[in-house]
């Protein structure tokens, strides 16, 4: 992918009545979904429900490749679709480059076996504990849901290197979610900070906003 200018990020964004409202508010967090959603909708509705929502899915359930490959194909078709997806395109290639470990490939081979059973074995048998990538080292870890525990108190970080709110999830990794944690100031890692001003034009610092508003961190 060609790079494009920087998206610009504020305090502020336009809800889905219009109104003008503050990053990291309740507002925020309740449309964070509803609203990248109904942007995909204007910008092209046909090409989004058959090529970019098979490759939402796909994301949500931590296929990056499967998802990799329908993000582009949308964008072929809808290129306007670029500012929004571009940044579930650079996850999936960051996951993508990763070089599985002993333990990812332990845990690929017990899926494939277990998969490979009769399924009148599978009853008597427990099924294999349900890993996803981390979107972040890209190593499998356990599945912690996106939406549960707050990860500045250790409630959603992987396993493996520590990182917050790890497994893929289309709403919170678009453009509106990582600026609603930016601006909650919602991870403890400043890799994630340093990332969100590379990908995005900031024209407010989190540290700024945070003081104030001069409010503490509350962890979601
Ligand atoms: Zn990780």
């Amino acid at each position: 992918m060609a790079e494009s200018a920087k998206v610009k990020i504020n305090t502020t964004f336009i809800a889905l009545n219009g109104s003008k409202e503050t990053r990291s508010k309740m507002e925020d967090f309740r449309t964070v979904c509803a609203r990248v959603f109904a942007r995909l909708k204007a910008l092209g509705e046909a090409s989004a429900d058959s090529f970019l929502i098979p490759g939402v899915n796909a994301y949500n359930q931590g296929d990056y490749e499967a998802a990799l490959s329908h993000f582009l194909r949308s964008l072929a078709q809808v290129p306007a679709f670029e500012d929004e997806i571009r940044p579930h395109i650079r996850i999936c290639e960051r996951v993508g480059r990763t070089v599985p470990s002993s333990d990812d490939n332990k845990y690929r081979a017990a899926v494939s076996k277990w998969d490979r059973l009769p399924f009148f074995v599978k009853w008597f048998r427990k099924s294999p504990q349900l890993r996803l990538r981390c979107k972040y080292c890209g190593h499998f870890t356990m599945y912690i849901d996106p939406n549960e525990g707050f990860a500045y108190m250790d409630g959603n970080n992987c396993q493996l290197c520590g990182r917050g709110y790890l497994m893929s999830d289309f709403a919170w990794d678009g453009i509106d979610g990582q600026a609603y944690i930016y601006y909650r100031n919602s991870v403890r890692e400043e890799e994630f900070y340093r990332e969100f001003e590379n990908q995005f034009e900031v024209e407010v610092d989190h540290k700024i906003f945070l003081s104030a508003s001069s409010k503490q961190p509350q962890g979601d």
